[in-house]
């Protein structure tokens, strides 16, 4: 069988005989390949390849470094239906998803980033008989380290801006998603992008672990849970690297008496069971006005049994597998959970077990109504298929609760009252809110969550501030100003 390696400095490279571990296949259960993981020499390898590229590729202008990445950008189109299969394969999504969003987003990260590198600039100040100028430079050698809901997205979301400001970068792939990452390794050097500039390694803590603690290293941009977010935090602390992280949530959508019903269903909808529920943005507490509740659990009930649940590769599968075996335990001990503390299961609650669903991790999209905030359902994040529908009935009693969670990721308010729309969005405790919709990201828009839920951003002019470092320049034009003789 297959053994996927390292990708460092241009090439696939590892260690004969080094431990390996089975990438699988979330909807039928089939190993797809042995990963080896990079410990001590191979991430020895890495880093020493990425000090060398970053040297390399800092050295070329803004502008070229743009046109290296647009091809990447290209190259990403071009191989949208190969790259989304193999995605499907590793993360168990359905592929009407992964054709339409997952490689596709990847690109436009890519063409964002390539426009925006030879624009990456300082400030001049005029003082008198002096001046200060500023410069925004490259931080150095960066590492990624990816979660598996969205692979390909995360790396380009990390790899596009730290290269677009002249950065190296060496991305840990997640150890249940360790394919596409390695195929944009692949793509970068065939657009043009330096040996050493981006490279991928696989593994688990151990692999994270060694490249966190590296002295070599600048920077670190975590997308994963908020342990892990605290565990790469103290990690950086002892040499003072730069951070980003990107970490889990339990975000509320808000729904108002005068909101389109339809709509406001349909990012219900979309924000608790698009990629089988694990999507970090979810709005996974849905809170609608107590007057609308019946018609919005309705049809809501009524749209969402019409979901199809079934082969990921499937064109007509609109639910696909959940990542892994235990994931999908803890999922439906969750279901258990909010079934234990009284909450009312309106639909799915199970496994999918019907041939030959029964050989992969699917699980219903499950809606629970009569919801309250002191519900675990309610309070964790569950990372997949089940929604929480609880009632409210004034405004400040919304934002009161929604607010009432160490979780500040994202939320969503749906109304037609624009006063009342920008009111709440000023007041809620989110690093992202949607008005009138929800889980768009376009990437011009900045990404990150407050609270615990991150620190720092994704995405728009606000990543550069994240893969640059300033340095001021003071330019005397008259005396040294010197009290000595
Ligand atoms: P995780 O925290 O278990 O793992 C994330 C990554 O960190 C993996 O690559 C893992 O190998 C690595 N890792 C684990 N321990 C490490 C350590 N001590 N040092 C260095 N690296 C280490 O998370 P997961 O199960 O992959 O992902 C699910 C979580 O990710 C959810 O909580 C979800 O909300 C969050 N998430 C957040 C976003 C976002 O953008 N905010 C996006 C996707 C997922």
């Amino acid at each position: 069988m297959q053994v996927l390696k390292s990708y460092i400095d241009g090439r696939y490279q590892g260690l004969s005989g080094a431990e390996t571990f089975d990438n699988v296949n979330p909807a039928t259960g089939e190993v797809i390949a042995k990963v080896e993981i990079a410990l001590e020499p191979v991430v020895e390898a890495a880093i020493a390849a990425a000090e060398k590229g970053q040297r390399a590729w800092a050295g070329l202008s803004g502008a070229e470094r743009g046109r290296i990445l647009n091809r990447a950008s290209r190259l990403l189109r071009e191989r949208n239906r190969e790259l989304a299969e193999l995605e499907v394969r590793d993360t168990g999504k359905p592929i009407q998803e992964a054709e339409a969003v997952d490689v596709a987003s990847g690109a436009d990260c890519f063409e964002y980033f390539a426009g925006v590198a030879g624009s990456i600039r300082g400030e001049q100040v005029a003082l008198s008989n002096a001046f200060v100028y500023t410069r925004r430079e490259p931080v150095g050698v960066c590492v990624g380290i990816g979660s598996w809901n969205y692979p390909i997205q995360i790396a380009c979301w990390k790899a596009a801006p730290a290269l677009a400001c002249g950065n190296a970068m060496i991305f840990k792939t997640s150890e249940l998603t360790p394919t596409t990452p390695a195929k944009l390794a692949e793509i970068l050097s065939e657009a043009g992008v330096p040996d050493g500039v981006f490279n991928v390694v696989h593994g688990d803590a151990r692999t994270g672990q060694m490249l966190t603690t590296d002295p070599r290293i600048a920077k670190v941009s975590l997308t994963g849970s908020i342990g892990t977010g605290k565990k790469i935090l103290a990690a950086a602390a002892a040499t003072m690297k730069r951070t980003t992280m990107e970490l889990s949530g339990k975000s509320a959508l808000v729904v108002f008496a005068d909101a389109d019903l339809n709509q406001a269903v349909s990012a219900a909808m979309l924000g608790n069971f698009y990629t089988q529920g694990e999507v970090c943005t979810n709005c996974t507490r849905v809170y609608v006005e107590d007057t609308i509740h019946d018609a919005f659990l309705d049809l809501l009930v009524k749209r969402t049994s019409k979901l199809r649940i079934g082969d990921p590769l499937s064109h007509e599968t609109q639910v696909g597998a959940l990542i892994s075996r235990p994931h999908m335990e803890r999922v439906l001990s969750y279901i258990e959970a909010g079934k234990a503390d009284g909450a009312r299961l309106v639909l799915g609650g199970e496994r999918a077990t019907s041939a030959p669903l029964d050989k992969g991790n699917f699980v219903e999209p499950t809606i629970f109504a009569g919801c309250t905030d002191d519900m675990r359902i309610v309070r964790e994040e569950i990372f997949g298929p089940v929604l929480s529908l609880l009632t409210f009935k004034s405004e400040d009693e919304v934002v009161v609760r929604a607010n009432a969670t160490r979780y500040g990721l994202a939320a969503g308010v749906f109304t037609k009252d624009l006063a009342r729309a920008h009111r709440i969005a000023a007041r809620l405790e989110a690093g992202i809110v949607w008005i009138n919709n929800y889980n768009v990201t376009p990437i011009e828009m900045p990404f990150g969550g407050i609270k615990e839920s991150g620190l720092g951003h994704e995405n728009g002019q606000a990543a550069i501030e994240h893969y640059t470092q300033l340095k001021s320049v003071y330019v005397e034009l008259g005396d040294v100003q010197c009290p000595y003789e």
